[in-house]
């Protein structure tokens, strides 16, 4: 098993962790980002950024972090391919354990481990991703060419895959719990002015239906909430954009968290509970989930780690 030290262990290679890379190379405090299960993290699967500082055109997500990591590794950070499976935070230095057992020892430590989708919960539902389930228009769209499909949300994402599947499916419709969107209202207006798209209000689906052989979604039973009645609408594609969930699980009884298990910073801090360890980008943060946002904590926690080092050191 291999075994590295560093001084900053930054874990998750999204916005943040690349952010705190950067800044913490070039503080000379030699980094290592272990990169986790998805590189690049949620960006990687988003369309076109138009609100990323610093790009007039826009940028695709996967460009916008392949340039990231650039940069970073430009700069000196030592990237990793491996998941953190389990941390010790019960002393300094922080031990975290790679998904092989490989170990990694940081005299600070950077959770930048991100956030992922959140799915309905219904076991029709899990029973059919991947076969007309998915919470991922940029990745999956594609094969639903000239097919009818159906996207649960009501925030900027529902409304942003709703509009990017217009340029594959024969027709989409949005499905809402409540009688107006969450999304931007640029967004919003974009949406109802695409001749493709139908929005169904106060409305959820109760159950996603489908064959058996082969494995395959052909309509979901809606419930409006109002009125309690449920009618089936004839889709061969769902598309789960609810919101997503942080990836804390790995820190239980180690880090506080709030009650959605988000972790919990010092005010204008990413100081965690323990002295030493950090968190930036959607981990510790529910409100903004920006980029721009995340990329903003991640400097702040390698500044923050730089000066934890000068005074201990
Ligand atoms: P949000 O939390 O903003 O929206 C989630 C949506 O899902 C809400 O409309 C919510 O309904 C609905 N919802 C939640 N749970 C359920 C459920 N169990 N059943 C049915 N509906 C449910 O998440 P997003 O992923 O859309 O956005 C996250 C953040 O990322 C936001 O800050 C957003 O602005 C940002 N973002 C920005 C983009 C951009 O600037 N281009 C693109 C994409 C995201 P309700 O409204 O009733 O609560």
């Amino acid at each position: 098993m291999a075994e590295y030290k560093t001084k900053v262990l930054i874990i998750g290679s999204g916005a943040a962790g690349y952010t705190a890379g950067i800044y913490a190379a070039r503080a000379n405090l030699e980094p290592i980002i272990v990169a986790g299960m998805q590189p690049g993290g949620q960006l990687t699967i988003t369309t076109d950024i138009e609100n990323f500082p610093g790009f007039p055109e826009p940028v695709g997500g996967g460009e916008l972090m392949d340039r990231m990591r650039e940069q970073a590794e430009h700069v000196g950070v030592k990237l990793i391919s491996d998941t953190i499976a389990k941390v010790d935070f019960s002393k300094r230095p922080f031990v975290c354990y790679g998904d092989n057992g490989d170990k990694y020892i940081g005299e600070t430590v950077i959770v930048a481990t991100g956030a992922s989708a959140r799915w309905l919960g219904m076991e029709s539902e899990k029973k059919f991703q991947g076969f007309g389930v998915s919470a991922c228009a940029t990745c999956d769209g594609f094969f639903y060419r000239n097919r009818k499909v159906c996207v649960i949300g009501g925030g900027n994402t529902a409304v942003e895959e709703a509009i990017y599947l217009t340029n594959f499916a024969e027709h989409v419709t949005l499905i809402h719990r409540r009688d107006e969107l969450r999304a931007e209202k640029v967004m919003q207006e974009r949406l109802f002015k695409n001749p493709k798209v139908t929005v169904i209000w106060d409305s959820v689906i109760d159950e996603v239906l489908g064959t058996e052989e082969p494995l395959g979604v052909t309509a979901v039973r809606l419930k409006n909430v109002k009125t309690g009645e449920t009618s089936n609408l004839d889709v061969e594609g769902v598309f789960v954009a609810i919101g997503h969930k942080p990836n804390t699980d790995i820190f239980e009884g180690s880090l506080e968290m709030d009650d959605e298990k988000y972790l919990i910073t010092a005010p204008d801090s990413t100081a965690t509970n323990i002295e030493g360890i950090y968190a930036a980008g959607d981990v510790q943060d529910k409100k903004y989930r920006q980029a721009v946002t995340a990329a903003g904590t991640g400097c702040m926690a390698a500044l923050e780690a730089d000066r934890f080092l000068a005074l201990h050191e």
